[in-house]
């Protein structure tokens, strides 16, 4: 039976001809030339012109986007520099219901800055925002119900208010046209394990804009980030472009996958993609209403276009063990708590006629009862 793979939004599968790049890189680069490559293979910039690669899939101009940390860490660090963007301002605004590892980090630079943390419902987060607010992080496209924020319109709310807009990408990049210039967005994270199939902790990228990078400070300076690493100098002294913002010695092998990873967007036009991806969330909804809804599922996601992201969630009390039944007869999406089905529609390799097969044979295990068998019950640690 064909695996139809609806988690792309979680962990990308490999594309292309990874374990060859992985082999070339052992032999060629690593065993061939040493501790040469780091000059001779690119190694040194790797974080800086993997970044550039990531650029033009986010309508961000050179100069801008820098990969090396996790999606964690960058949170972190461009939180702590938007605090010192905004000096004197002591309050970041975010929404309910955040992804943990956003709403974490939120609430521990609060707290290393004396700030307090405003936490709205997503719509009212715009609206929130006051001269008291240092920087806004939302998640353009929330990864359970799959709502999408308008940025441009958000960002220019935040800028109303003097405030710093912070938006993480992770649900978004690689499956849909972003315009970070155009929608003059401050700072961005996003990761790039999930629709840019960059491999199991593959590094994030940060975005700073333009006008930021001179000024902006983060907060972990580390001789990979120096002006003149190879001077040795005893105190810091920030490389004058987005290098600053790197700390150590950059994840060379992931690096190199993630490179080519990203070959599979060479020529893609993201506009193209996007109204794939909204063609096959659409076709989803239309089959789940049509064949799934008199089993019990309900659409958690928006239903305008527009207002979501690349996947799609289906409230269900058995939830669990549907997901874990589907995944048995091919149908690979994931659960999240309390009780959606997650399924993500990766434009970049899935087809229409693969959203209907997987609504074949998700309406078939309903009408069999299959996911009641005991051992769909069972939780395993990652859901
Ligand atoms: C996937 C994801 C992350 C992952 O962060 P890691 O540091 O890679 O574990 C963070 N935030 C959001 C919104 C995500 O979707």
């Amino acid at each position: 039976m064909k695996r139809i793979y609806l988690d792309g939004n979680s962990l990308g599968p490999p594309q292309g001809d990874v374990l060859g790049r992985i082999a070339r890189f052992v032999a060629d680069e690593w065993d061939g030339q040493l501790i040469g490559a780091w000059n001779t293979r690119g190694w040194w910039d790797a974080p800086i012109t993997v970044g550039e690669r990531i650029a033009p899939l986010i309508g961000a101009a050179a100069g801008q986007t820098v990969v090396g940390e996790s999606t964690t860490i960058w949170l972190y660090k461009l939180l702590s520099a938007a605090m010192h963007l905004r000096p004197g301002r002591l309050e970041i605004v975010t929404e309910t219901g955040q992804f943990p590892t956003d709403r974490h980090v939120i609430d521990s630079v609060a707290r290393q800055f004396g700030a307090s943390v405003r936490a709205v419902p997503s719509e009212e987060a715009a609206a929130a925002v006051s001269e008291q607010t240092a920087v806004v992080s939302l998640c353009h496209v929330d990864y359970r119900g799959g709502r999408r924020h308008d940025m441009r319109a958000v960002t220019a709310a935040v800028h109303e208010a003097g405030a710093v807009m912070l938006w993480d990408l992770s649900h978004s990049t690689g499956a849909m046209d972003l315009q970070l210039d155009e929608c003059n967005v401050d700072l961005a994270v996003g990761c790039t394990y999930k629709y840019l199939n960059g491999g199991p902790g593959s590094p994030a990228f940060a975005y700073v804009a333009d006008r930021h990078v001179e000024v902006i400070e983060q907060p972990v300076s580390g001789w990979v980030g120096h002006a003149d690493p190879f001077s040795m100098d005893e105190y810091h002294r920030p490389a004058p472009s987005i290098r600053k913002m790197l700390s150590g010695t950059p994840p060379v092998i992931a690096l190199a996958v993630l490179d080519h990873a990203l070959d599979a967007f060479d020529g893609v036009d993201m506009a193209v993609l996007r109204s794939h991806s909204t063609a096959l969330t659409e076709r989803f909804i239309e089959r789940a209403d049509a064949r799934l809804r008199q089993h019990g599922f309900i659409v958690a996601t928006p239903r305008a276009p527009a207002g979501r992201g690349s996947h799609v969630s289906l409230a269900h009390d058995e939830a669990y063990a549907i997901v874990q039944a589907a995944i048995s007869v091919g149908v690979v999406g994931d659960f999240r708590e309390p009780n959606l089905c997650r399924f993500g529609f990766a434009p970049l390799y899935l087809t229409i006629a693969d959203v209907e097969e997987a609504v074949d044979r998700l309406e078939q295990l309903m009408v069999d009862g299959t996911y009641e068998r005991h051992e769909f019950q069972v939780r395993a640690a990652v859901t």
